[in-house]
């Protein structure tokens, strides 16, 4: 953690914003991990417009990072340096406008996913049920390329707006997006705040059978109760993760307070009390033996962030 003297030397020039600051800030409550370490500053904009000025105008050494619903990222223990951008209220909207048989359905970056589907469920908008099986933010879904159930956000997506570091609005379109799996090319430093997806006429009936399936093999297959990071590593070309994983003799191991999955073994669990650092440490373990098994390396797909650190940490307000 830096100095409490030099965080409060940049605190204090942090620009007045409409939003909502909070100090020293644990994030291990609010992810899904529930594990890990604080940030020194959560900001939580009011709308673009706030967010803008905030990045045109915040002290240039003070890292910025924005985490969505924390359902595919790891906070290391050491906490995150700077401050932690979360889209709240003013950018959850969602509406629908139609042309002919197509809609296009106007979201905030804040929206969850399961929200965004279930909205489109009920005004008969078919094609993104697929995202009732995503545990995250529209953003957070943009950033990862996500998908499950034959779509992902490539398929779906007419264009994002996006913030760069220093808050000029920038419109994307699908190809300015540079998809891949489970990746988007833009620069790591811009900030989603809204998309509009393409979906079709659909009978909200049948939508709703079609997610209660999704829901159901989900339930089947993954561990959705359990506090984790949803899948740990990318599949390789060729490869599943969770099928090399399994080969390694991987499924049940333990490190700390975290274990692999015995349900679905690409995913890791806390199962109590783990540490960011049992969580890294086991999955490091897993792309040792797995690389020694198969001599394949597995690479991450949930984003680890902050400094590596002990915890807990002293001090601090908990509520955010
Ligand atoms: C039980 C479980 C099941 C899952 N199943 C699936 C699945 O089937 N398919 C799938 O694809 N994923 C799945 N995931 C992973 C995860 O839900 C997705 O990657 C999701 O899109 C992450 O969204 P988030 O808002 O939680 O982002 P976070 O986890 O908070 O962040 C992920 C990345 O996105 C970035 N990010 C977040 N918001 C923004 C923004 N507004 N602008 C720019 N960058 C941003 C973060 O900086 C970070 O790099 C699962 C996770 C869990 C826990």
């Amino acid at each position: 953690m830096i100095a409490r003297s030099k965080m409060a030397d940049w605190i204090e020039r942090l620009p007045a914003v409409r939003g909502r600051y909070a100090i020293d800030v644990d994030l291990s409550r609010t992810v899904w991990f529930r594990a890990g370490g604080r940030a020194d500053v959560v900001y939580r904009p009011a709308d673009i417009d706030d967010l803008a000025h905030f990045l045109a105008t915040r002290p240039a050494e003070v890292p910025v990072t924005v985490v969505g619903l924390g359902s595919n990222v790891l906070v290391r223990d050491g906490g995150v340096e700077g401050v932690v951008i979360r889209l709240r209220q003013g950018f959850r909207d969602t509406s629908i406008r139609w042309e002919g048989e197509r809609a296009l359905v106007d979201v905030g970056a804040g929206a969850l996913d399961m929200n965004v589907a279930r909205y489109c469920r009920d005004q008969g908008v078919d094609g993104l049920a697929f995202l009732s099986g995503i545990p995250g933010t529209v953003g957070g879904a943009l950033r990862m390329n996500a998908g499950a159930y034959g779509y992902e956000m490539a398929d779906v997506l007419v264009e994002a707006k996006a913030l760069d570091g220093g808050g000029a609005l920038h419109v994307l379109t699908p190809d300015e997006m540079g998809f891949s799996y489970r990746h988007s090319a833009v620069p790591e430093d811009w900030i989603f705040v809204s998309a509009v997806l393409a979906g079709r006429r659909g009978e909200p009936a049948t939508i709703a059978r079609h997610m209660e399936e999704i829901n159901a093999q989900r339930e089947a297959s993954q561990p959705i109760r359990a506090r984790t990071g949803g899948s740990t590593f990318t599949n390789p070309a060729g490869h599943s993760a969770w099928e090399l994983i399994d080969e390694a003799g991987c499924r049940g191991l333990t490190r700390g307070g975290a274990q692999i999955s015995e349900q679905h073994c690409n995913f890791i669990v806390n199962a109590g009390g783990a540490t960011a650092s049992d969580i890294e440490g086991l999955g490091e373990e897993v792309r040792r033996r797995v690389e020694e098994k198969t001599g394949l390396s597995l690479q991450w797909e949930i984003r680890r962030i902050g400094r590596h650190g002990r915890w807990p940490q002293d001090g601090g307000e908990k509520a955010e």
